[in-house]
């Protein structure tokens, strides 16, 4: 974990578990999952979770695929994201810390430089670093 700006933990609900399961093993397959509204902009919540239907689509699994599912849901699973906001417009988002670290060449740099998606320049900075940067 990084020293100089904060790692958001969230511990995922037994719903967000089942979903993150079922979607994950069955990508591969046929299955058709279904989702809780057929509109595709409720088709996720607000962590960019596919909001699929948990009953239903459990029901289509396989016994293995199954006892794949709910052995993960037995699991204590954390979400974890770092804010970020960029130097050069100000613009902010929440981003997924596994992402950052796969960008981040933590021995050469202090701390994570993305490309900012509103600006698509460089200088998209964990919030935390931005507010010491400010406040200077
Ligand atoms: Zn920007």
């Amino acid at each position: 974990m990084p020293e100089n700006f904060t790692v958001n933990k969230r511990l995922l609900t037994d719903e967000e578990k089942y979903r993150r399961a079922i979607f994950f093993y069955t990508f591969d397959s046929n299955i058709k999952l279904e989702y809780e509204s057929d509109n595709f902009d409720d088709a996720f919540d607000e962590y960019g979770q596919p909001l699929i239907k948990i009953k239903d689509n459990f029901d289509k699994l396989d016994d293995e695929t199954k006892s794949l599912v709910l052995e993960f849901v037995k699991q204590d699973v954390y979400d974890e994201s770092v804010d970020f906001k960029c130097i050069r417009c100000n613009y902010e988002e929440r981003v997924d810390y596994e992402e950052v670290c796969d960008l981040w060449d933590e021995d050469e740099e202090e701390y994570p430089k993305l490309y900012c998606p509103e600006c698509d320049k460089p200088y998209f900075i964990p919030l935390d670093i931005w507010n010491k940067k400010k406040n200077k």
